[in-house]
């Protein structure tokens, strides 16, 4: 009933600025940020236009329903879709990702409070289960794989296996681009990818919730490989289709300093701010040759990220961007430089 998916946005990239509500310390009354239609908000008297804006009462199931279910109608119509969350550490990317860090480790996470990851795949089993109904005389058959990776200082940990650290991208004409000895394990509901998920976020550096630990400044990246086989019904010849679901929690993008930093930190600061704006820029080059259909030279070996999401960022695939902001005065710089970044890649 629902396959009226709205918000499949056949170019660029869709993004969809999200303000959560004031926390803890912060005053409601300091709310910087206006929403002044489901498209626009106003900062300091100045408007800025997304393909959404998501005020501070929007639920998890309303980011779903403009990123989640059109992110798997995509990739079950053979694209590769991916979902990223941008912003400044303690904006709320991971809650958008995948919910409440602290109750998903516990495992006490209410259903209303999921975020996008489990409600995707509990969407991507139903809708295989329906496809799967539909096309019997086919034999269609999916089979969904998961990976989930952080890269901190542009290195690759497998977050399934973290004994598996500095792992390397590799590249060959059968496989394309893929992380050498990954881990993928089969899933098959919504609960096995809840599984995964806290496995993996306990594997992250020093904790998924205490702000500025080293998980602010890595990126995480959970994959599921969707393969698809049917059989001709003329003839019985087998036929395969590939699809990939990129779910991205990024590094917080608040500058990193690099005054009074030395060595190693000073290092990894530098490999932060590079690799997210080498993200930025290549996101803006996807959005202009999508707009303009000019070709132009793709850096995507510029860093770890671009070049492990390559086949998922150019060409035919799908994108969102889900940028997070925080609503308070004390975030006012870093949240005029987040919706700066979300204007650039329309
Ligand atoms: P980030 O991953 O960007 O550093 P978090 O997702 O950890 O930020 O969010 C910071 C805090 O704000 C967390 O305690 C989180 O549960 C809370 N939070 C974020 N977004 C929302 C929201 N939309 N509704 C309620 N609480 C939120
Ligand atoms: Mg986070």
């Amino acid at each position: 009933p629902e396959n009226a998916v709205s918000g499949i946005s056949d170019s660029g990239v869709k993004v969809v600025v999200r303000m959560r509500p004031p926390i803890k310390e912060e005053e409601e009354g300091e709310t910087i940020v206006q929403k002044i239609s489901n498209e626009s908000l106003s900062i300091n008297g100045q408007t800025f236009t997304f393909d959404s804006v998501a005020n501070t009462d929007a639920t998890q199931l309303d980011i779903f329903q403009l990123v989640g279910a059109p992110l798997v109608e995509n990739c079950l119509a053979g694209f590769n879709s991916s979902v990223f969350a941008y912003g400044q550490t303690g904006s709320g990317k991971t809650y958008t990702i995948w919910g409440p860090a602290n109750a998903l480790l516990e495992e006490n996470l209410s259903s209303d409070q999921q975020g996008l990851t489990p409600r995707v795949f509990d969407r991507l089993f139903a809708r295989i289960n329906e496809e799967q109904i539909k096309h019997a005389d086919k034999q269609l058959k999916y089979q969904c794989r998961c990976s989930f990776l952080e890269i901190y200082n542009e290195q690759i940990t497998d977050l399934l296996d973290p004994n598996q650290r500095n792992l390397q991208i590799r590249e060959d004409v059968k496989s394309g681009v893929y992380v050498e000895n990954l881990t993928e394990e089969y899933v098959s509901s919504m609960k096995d990818v809840t599984q995964l998920l806290i496995k993996g976020l306990s594997n992250r550096r020093t904790g998924a919730t205490t702000i500025n630990a080293e998980s602010s400044r890595s990126h995480c990246v959970f994959t599921c490989v969707v393969e698809s086989r049917c059989k001709s019904v003329a003839d019985g010849v087998s036929s395969f289709k590939t699809s990939r679901i990129n779910l991205v929690d990024l590094a917080g993008s608040e500058r990193q300093k690099l005054t009074g930093a030395a060595g190693d930190r000073l290092k990894e600061a530098g490999n932060i701010n590079r690799s997210l704006s080498q993200l930025g820029n290549l996101i803006n080059i996807l959005a202009e040759v999508s707009q303009t259909g000019k070709q132009r030279h793709i850096p995507y070996r510029d860093s770890k990220l671009t070049f492990l999401l390559q086949e998922s960022l150019g060409g035919n695939a799908k994108l969102a961007m889900v940028c997070a902001i925080s609503p308070a005065q004390s975030c006012k710089s870093e949240t005029f430089s987040t919706l700066r970044f979300a204007q650039r890649t329309k």
